[in-house]
């Protein structure tokens, strides 16, 4: 049997793709990433994240300010550490 709301219901089955630079894991949308690269991330940068998190932003689409800027700053750790630079850890 068809239910009409089926497709809707899936289109906003909020999971979205771990934010890793080019990992397509799928993950509910309250995580950041998958599991592995979550973990990968610094410990001060998952602080952040989980802090700044509000309930529902992926639905409203209105992430805080502060949200915002560490998802940003996790971004930027990732591609520094995809490269490499992380090495040399001095932070
Ligand atoms: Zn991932």
């Amino acid at each position: 049997m068809t239910d009409p709301r089926g497709p809707l219901w899936r289109k906003n089955n909020n999971d979205h793709t771990c934010h890793w630079p080019g990992c397509d894991e799928r993950v509910p949308a309250r995580l950041w990433g998958c599991k592995r690269h979550w973990f990968t991330l610094p410990p001060r940068i998952r602080e952040k994240i989980v802090k700044h998190y509000r309930r529902g932003q992926e639905r409203s689409r209105d992430p805080s300010p502060e949200y915002i800027a560490a998802a940003k700053e996790a971004r930027e750790w990732c591609l520094k550490h995809i490269n490499g630079a992380e090495n040399d850890s001095h932070n």
